[in-house]
């Protein structure tokens, strides 16, 4: 058997060194149109901030190791220009010496990963401009770092600008960050994306949405960034951050079926509509678990267990690919966000009925030192409580929680079984009642019936007239230091007393600070026979709506 493989880092390399501790008899060659296979892609942000300052950590490995270790003929600096799929060969270029080759195979893989979308802005070839793929990218940016750059500009709030804007930052740079839409991290819900706002703005990053570079001059000082608003932003560095497309060149030309956003068609097997050619990584299609839907999702996870998965195939090990959902997180500054399945606008965009919770408790006990506060938002379906998709945003703590329901989703759990999960528990990592028990208990109580539940968001799409009697259950201190329009105070230890101040009839909903003394209001004001709902997440939530 001679199996070749096209990309030699997440995907490539995985399927790789899979394939070679399932047949020790195997050819394998690993093609890679860089200098480099089993690079740190996820690092490279950090390497110009200065985080990771040996330039080697970012080398997880070499040829020369994965020949000594698994016998893999690896080339660097070859490009697999075309896929002859009649004659089972694929034509080489070396790009050292320009030579050109043919090499047949049995079986092929390609996992060529997804480029830096580069739009065809005037003026995007200026020195100076950047995007950041591999470890030449991050060579170049750090130079230009190196020598001094004042002020810089990012384009796009994505996972990977924002990464860039932090060690930036980082260098003591300027920096302003352009997001075409009206938020930053445009996977996640916008209200979630508040206190990750809140932190770039406090560090000084000047961040500007709704606003896209329109073209790029230079000038005596740098560059200039033209903005659609006509905004003219002094640059020495711009990186572009705007997303990936799948780079499916070979397979387009070699005929092989490609979906509509341009990824490469795949099986659950990792088989493409050629059966002795397999793909894998950022350049397929894949299937997203909750809408079951064909999507394009580029991350290192799915990456690497659809190159192991590729090679199990192909050795005679049915392994099935479950789809993927989408679990990403990212850290900027002291702050972390992370998700995993469908988004509420993603749901929404699919037209699929849903309920959300949001809370916001504390990632371990309050009363021990360090306790932080998390925002925890989890969306599921309104009749079984299937659990749909999490985002969460805080500090520490944020990363278990959604790990915890990156594998609910995936194990297809409900909200009922949030409300029973044992999990890990000391002061110093969680609660007796961790954020994801709480996130079941009142997801749970609001299908039950037990905590009938109203969004900020439906309030403050109504009009005032019409909206209900909004009753702040907080103490008067907090009322005074801020409250949402048109709301009365009545605070909840004084509830039971003060009941005939409630009107009759007319629906009421009642808020606190994150939701808890406003369940507890709901109870009182249910059991006395009032027309009440709580207002999820309370006036925390309120404020990331409302910023
Ligand atoms: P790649 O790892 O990109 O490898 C593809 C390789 O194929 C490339 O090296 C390319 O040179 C080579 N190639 C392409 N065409 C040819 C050809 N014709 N001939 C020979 N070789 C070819 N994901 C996360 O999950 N978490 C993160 O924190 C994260 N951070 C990231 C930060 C940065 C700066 C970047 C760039 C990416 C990040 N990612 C992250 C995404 C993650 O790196 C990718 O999803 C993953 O590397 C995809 O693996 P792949 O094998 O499909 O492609």
């Amino acid at each position: 058997m001679k199996l070749l493989i096209v990309g030699g880092v997440a995907g490539g390399a995985s399927a790789a060194t899979r394939a070679r501790r399932l047949s020790e008899e195997t050819e394998i060659v690993v093609f890679e149109r860089g200098s480099d296979v089993s690079f740190a892609n996820c690092g490279l942000p950090y390497y110009i901030g200065g985080e990771i300052a040996d330039r080697n950590k970012l080398l997880i490995t070499t040829p020369q190791r994965l020949h000594e270790r698994f016998r893999l003929d690896v080339r660097t600096r070859s490009s697999v220009e075309a896929i002859d799929r009649v004659g089972k060969t694929i034509r080489v270029r070396d790009l050292v010496t320009g030579r050109e080759y043919q090499e047949t195979y049995d079986k092929l893989i390609l996992a060529p990963g997804a480029a830096p979308l580069k739009p065809p802005i005037p003026g995007l070839d200026l020195p100076g401009i950047f995007t950041l793929r591999n470890l030449q990218d991050v060579d170049r940016i750090k130079d230009r770092v190196d020598q001094g750059v004042k002020q810089a500009v990012v384009v796009g709030a994505g996972f990977i600008g924002l990464e860039l804007v932090e060690n930036l930052v980082r260098r003591g740079i300027a920096t302003t960050v352009v997001e075409l839409q009206d938020q930053i991290l445009p996977p996640f819900d916008k209200e979630m994306t508040t206190p990750i706002l809140e932190t770039l703005v406090n560090k000084g990053v000047v961040v500007l949405l709704g606003e896209s570079a329109e073209g790029f001059e230079q000038d005596a000082a740098g560059l200039v960034v033209r903005l659609k608003s006509g905004q003219s932003l002094p640059a020495q560095l711009v990186v572009l951050g705007i997303g990936v497309r799948p780079e499916n060149k070979l397979a387009v030309d070699a005929g092989l079926e490609i979906g509509p956003r341009g990824g490469i068609r795949v099986d659950d097997f990792m088989q493409t509509s050629d059966p002795d050619i397999y793909a894998v990584g950022d350049a397929i299609e894949v299937t997203d678990v909750v809408s079951g839907q064909p999507t394009q999702v580029p991350l290192a996870g799915p990456a690497n267990r659809q190159g192991r998965i590729a090679a199990d195939n192909i050795f005679g090990r049915s392994v099935k690919y479950r789809g993927t959902q989408g679990t990403a997180i990212v850290g900027v500054f002291h702050r972390t966000a992370a998700m995993t399945g469908a988004s509420e606008k993603a749901l929404r965009k699919m037209g699929r009925l849903f309920r959300k919770v949001t809370i916001h408790p504390a990632q371990h006990a309050g009363y021990y030192p360090g306790a932080e506060q998390m925002t925890l938002k989890v969306l599921f379906e309104p009749e079984t409580g299937k659990l749909l998709g999490a985002q969460a945003v805080g500090g520490a703590g944020v990363d278990k929680r959604i790990d915890v329901l990156a594998v609910a989703i995936q194990a297809e759990m409900t909200v009922f079984d949030l409300e029973e999960m044992e999990l890990a528990y000391a002061p110093q990592y969680g609660s007796a009642k961790d954020p994801i028990n709480m996130a079941g208990f009142v997801a749970a109580g609001l299908l039950r019936g037990d905590h009938p539940q109203t969004d900020i968001e439906a309030i403050l799409k109504t009009p005032e007239a019409d909206r209900p009697y909004l009753l702040d259950v907080r103490t008067a201190q907090e009322f005074a230091a801020g409250n949402i329009p048109g709301s009365v105070n009545i605070p909840v230890d004084e509830l039971r007393a003060r009941l005939s101040e409630l009107p009759q009839g007319r629906p009421i909903a009642a808020y606190c600070q994150v939701g808890q003394r406003g369940y507890l209001a709901t109870r009182i004001l249910l059991q006395a026979g009032f027309a009440v709902s709580n207002v999820g997440g309370g006036y925390r939530t309120y404020k990331m709506f409302c910023g």
